[in-house]
């Protein structure tokens, strides 16, 4: 397991996201940003892959990594969403950005 998924999965237990950990490729779940979904993500709207860490969400702007997960749901910036996931110093911010 690399250090992105692990860091994917601290944010999905973060964040109360049903997943799948043993479905290979992309999985339907419920949209973690609640304040870009009315009455929140009844019907699943986000694509989750646990082999790539990445998430995207068809309804919302959420797309990227575990950092980018903490950034749209919790409104912050890069380095507040690194502080938030104890980011391991060997990751780089470059590495991050898509
Ligand atoms: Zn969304």
């Amino acid at each position: 397991m690399t250090d992105k998924i692990g860091l994917m999965l601290d944010a999905l237990i973060h964040y109360d996201v049903d997943y799948n950990l043993g479905r290979a490729g992309w999985q339907g779940v419920r949209c973690p940003v609640e304040w870009a979904h009315v009455n929140a993500d009844q019907n699943p709207s986000a694509r989750l892959n646990l082999t790539l860490g990445l998430i995207k969400c068809l309804g919302c702007e959420l797309n990227g990594d575990a950092y980018s997960l903490v950034m749209a749901v919790d409104n912050v910036t890069f380095l507040e969403a690194k502080e938030k996931l104890g980011n391991p110093e060997s990751i780089q911010e470059s590495d991050w950005l898509i």
